[in-house]
């Protein structure tokens, strides 16, 4: 099968949730994917597939839905994983960097030895949207000392923004579907 129809069939396996978790937001839902067999292989095979070969050290993924798939995305590379988790939930020294939400703001925090100088990294996530959760991560990344190989993520909202905010701030970014509006 082509690159494209495999990515249709993707796209399709992905549940819309209208007005979830508020009025206005399509909650694109991976747990149909996941479900899948062969599409939970196929995302997992297409993220990984530049970085084979030992090009990266450590997987991070940001909880919770990039731990399910940061963690294939691991063991598929031979690499360690490192989980990237909201604040108070990691029981050791942890370094924590902060981001602005719609309403308010988040904080996400890995911990302080997860990683040492120069390690190459992957970050991986299901979604990026606004990209403040990944620039958050990124960020937390680059205090340790981390080389970021590229950033990871199933599904795009390029309208949001997030993807190119990323890019220009030089992180290489591959997404494998995306979907329209918000
Ligand atoms: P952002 O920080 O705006 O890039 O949002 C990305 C994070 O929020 C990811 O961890 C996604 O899982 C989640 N997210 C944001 N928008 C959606 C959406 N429309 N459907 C599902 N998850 C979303």
């Amino acid at each position: 099968m082509g690159m494209e129809s495999s990515m249709r069939d993707l796209k399709a396996v992905v549940r819309t949730i209208p007005d979830y978790p508020k009025p206005g937001i399509m909650f694109r839902d991976i747990t149909t994917l996941l479900g899948d067999a062969r599409s939970f292989r196929r995302a997992v095979d297409e993220l990984v597939h530049p970085y084979a070969g030992g090009k990266a050290d450590k997987v991070a993924g940001i909880e919770a839905r990039g731990f399910i798939l940061g963690g294939a995305v691991a063991h598929q590379l031979s690499a360690g994983f490192v989980p990237i988790r909201k604040k108070g939930k990691l029981p050791h020294t942890t370094v924590r960097v902060s981001y602005l939400l719609e309403y308010g703001e988040d904080e996400v925090e890995m911990h302080a030895d997860a990683l040492v100088e120069g390690e190459r990294v992957i970050l991986v996530d299901d979604l990026i949207a606004t990209g403040g959760t990944a620039g958050a991560a990124v960020k937390l990344l680059r205090q340790l000392g981390a080389e970021i190989v590229a950033a990871c993520f199933v599904i795009d909202l390029p309208e949001l923004g997030g993807a190119d905010k990323l890019r220009a701030d030089g992180v290489e970014v591959r997404t494998l579907i995306s979907f329209e509006g918000h």
